[in-house]
């Protein structure tokens, strides 16, 4: 009788594992090359630049822009109510992520406008980056 939310969870690898990890402990964990420097994201293994298998991590400041977006009305998903925003955010350290826009009309999003991070907990197991105008934009 628990109360696990229905919303899709990660797929976790070795790869990614210590971004999740991250995430549930409030920390947005970016891949860093230890062999040229570069930032990446989504996790891998190889860095693309360098080619280094060798890696270990920085932490973003969770602040970036919204880069491009899409706000979804249909098909209605049973574990998020419609319509909502999903974006492409490019961090202030240079990596993109997919997160949603929440605590705001979707019709306030624009390309350009200032986010930061939010962890939003699900259940006690998911919890996902997403992303909240600064200011709230209003
Ligand atoms: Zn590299």
């Amino acid at each position: 009788m628990g109360t696990a939310s229905t919303r899709p969870r990660p797929a976790v690898s070795d790869d990614t594992r210590f971004f999740w990890d991250g995430v549930r402990a409030g920390e947005f964990r970016i891949q860093r090359c230890a062999g040229c420097g570069s930032l990446r994201h989504p996790p891998r293994p190889m860095c693309p630049r360098c080619q280094s298998l060798e890696w270990d991590h920085v932490l973003s400041a969770g602040r970036g822009v919204v880069h491009a977006f899409a706000v979804h009305h249909k098909p209605a998903l049973p574990y998020l109510a419609s319509p909502f925003v999903v974006a492409v955010v490019e961090l202030a350290e240079g990596v993109r992520y997919v997160g949603n826009v929440i605590g705001c009309d979707p019709g306030e999003v624009r390309i350009g406008l200032p986010v930061e991070v939010v962890y939003e907990r699900y259940d006690d197991d998911l919890v996902l980056p997403q992303f909240r105008l600064v200011g709230g934009a209003r």
